[in-house]
């Protein structure tokens, strides 16, 4: 069975309660999407955000977890506690935690194993920086996240990976088709070789999509949606990556 095809939206530190209203927007223009629509918001907005969910027509995510499932840690929270809250998925690794919090492949691989035991799909980041491209390093450094990053546990059900090369995120630049195909494929693979079942797995793009590039990128080979960031903050641009992506 081919694997369903995820929109999924990152709102980072952007939103508030009155933002809630492009949920309201997004469902009324797409009441039956024909792919799996996520969108993570900051974490004080989840459980708003799933009373607006319209019966999980919309699934709800978090942007982070730590990887105990409680206790002594100041201002964090756990993939349990998103759960609680209604979370279904919470995303781990995104380039800008493995900058500003220092986190390396295994505190994510450690996050991404406290979400699948608190029953939270994980959405695994992986990507190069420009001058890891630039220095013909960017399949070592993918493999090697996707080595590092991706727990023994992971299952096609449990797991999403997202290639977004830092380089692309929030600025306008995206990977060639060939570029973004040729890291697709390799992550393919070793989910093959190391899963056995990798074809399942969900391979997400990430990085400057928007409406007007999202039928070419989900036209690519081994792209199963995208991960979204400024895009995913205005209903009418996200309900228009939606609709490319349930037509593609
Ligand atoms: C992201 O932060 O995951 C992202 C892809 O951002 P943007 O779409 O804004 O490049």
């Amino acid at each position: 069975m081919a694997p369903r095809k995820l929109a999924a939206g990152n709102w980072k530190m952007n939103g508030d309660l009155a933002a809630l209203a492009e949920v309201d927007r997004l469902l009324d223009a797409h009441p039956e999407p024909g792919c799996e629509v996520l969108l993570c918001p900051p974490a004080l907005l989840i459980h708003p955000m799933v009373g607006k969910s319209r019966g999980g027509v919309l699934a709800v995510g978090g942007q982070d977890c730590h990887a105990k499932a409680s206790g002594a840690h100041t201002g964090d929270i756990s993939a349990v506690q998103l759960r609680d809250a209604g979370a279904e998925y919470v995303i781990v690794g995104h380039s800008e935690r493995r900058a500003d919090h220092a986190e390396d492949d295994a505190a994510v691989s450690a996050k991404a194993v406290a979400a699948h035991q608190a029953g939270i799909v994980s959405i695994i980041c992986v990507g190069e920086t420009e001058a890891q491209r630039d220095s013909g390093q960017t399949l070592a450094v993918i493999g090697a996240q996707i080595a590092a990053s991706v727990p023994d546990c992971a299952t096609a059900e449990n797991t999403v990976i997202a290639y977004e090369p830092v380089w692309a995120i929030g600025t306008g630049r995206t990977p060639t088709n060939d570029q973004i195909a040729e890291v697709h494929a390799l992550i393919r693979n070793d989910l093959v070789a190391r899963f056995g079942d990798g074809a399942g797995f969900r391979i997400l793009y990430g990085g400057s999509v928007k409406p007007s590039n999202a039928v070419e990128i989900f036209a690519i080979q081994n792209v199963d949606g995208a991960l979204v960031g400024g895009a995913s903050l205005k209903a009418d641009d996200f309900g228009a990556i939606v609709a490319a992506l349930s037509a593609a």
